[in-house]
């Protein structure tokens, strides 16, 4: 890509800026991202991950800078990005079951959610609910499911808006091993056709799956490519996360240990 044509960006942040109250939760932030990569975002907890997130869905009130998906402003739930949030931020107790949860993905803002669907819409939520692996469940009430499940659900409902930016919110953070290594399969295909920011605690993510990363405290500590070579690792010195070791001993992020 032509680095003046900007617009070719996935994801392009200028400066970027997010406060709670006075609480400082991103300053400065400036990061690009092309279009087909697979950056992975990580970073101690309270870092400011989840509100990176949130702020490229226009669902936190940014204090300055701007955010451009593929050339313009996101807003509210815009149409052209998939999100998967944590699922603690998510009620498994609502009365609805795992294709209406699918539905409600293809919803426009200000409509009801028990709205009637059409079949087309019905069988688009299946065949996503296919793609993702989980098509026998789709008259379950969510809190029947496992974490596993409930996750390749969210990520169905992330892909009912045909995304071309897919964010994804610690998709592994509660599933067993098996799930976690379909979702990072799932997680490959897809990527042939859409742009992923995920962000995770899991090594394994980072080491074996995605291209880019980025490491995030508040600021913007490293963005760069994904092998953890000792260079990489020293200049994430600032940036210590939350290990979480599945196997990888061979690319360990140290902890940053304050002198
Ligand atoms: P991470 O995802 O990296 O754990 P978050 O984006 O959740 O970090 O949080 C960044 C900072 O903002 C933390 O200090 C957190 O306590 C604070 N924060 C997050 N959400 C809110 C909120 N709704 N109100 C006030 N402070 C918040």
């Amino acid at each position: 890509m032509h680095p003046e044509n900007q617009n070719a960006l996935a994801l392009n942040i200028n400066n970027l800026s997010v406060k709670y109250g006075d609480t400082p939760a991103l300053s400065g932030i400036t990061l690009k991202v092309n279009a087909g990569d697979y950056l992975g975002v990580i970073g101690p907890n309270g870092g400011g991950k989840s509100t990176l997130l949130k702020a490229i869905m226009g669902l936190v009130k940014t204090a300055s800078g701007n955010i451009k998906v593929s050339g313009h402003t996101p807003g509210y739930l815009h149409k052209n990005i998939g999100y998967v949030p944590q699922t603690s931020d998510v009620d498994k107790s609502f009365p609805i079951n795992v294709q209406e949860v699918v539905l409600t993905g293809m919803l426009v803002r200000g409509f009801p959610i028990f709205r009637k669907y059409s079949q087309k819409e019905k069988e688009a939520a299946d065949n996503l609910l296919n793609e993702v692996g989980v098509y026998a469940l789709k008259k379950r009430h969510i809190k029947e499911l496992s974490g596993g499940e409930f996750q390749k659900i969210l990520i169905a409902r992330a892909l009912a808006v045909n995304p071309g930016l897919l964010l994804l919110d610690e998709p592994t953070s509660s599933v067993d091993a098996n799930s976690r290594d379909q979702i990072y399969n799932l997680l490959e295909t897809l990527n042939a056709r859409m742009t992923i920011i995920l962000v995770t605690h899991d090594l394994l993510a980072i080491s074996a799956h995605v291209g880019v990363l980025a490491c995030l405290n508040r600021q913007l500590v490293y963005h760069g490519k994904a092998e953890l070579n000792s260079e990489i690792v020293s200049n994430m010195y600032n940036c210590p996360v939350d290990l979480i070791a599945h196997g990888v001993p061979h690319r360990v992020l140290k902890e940053h240990v304050h002198d």
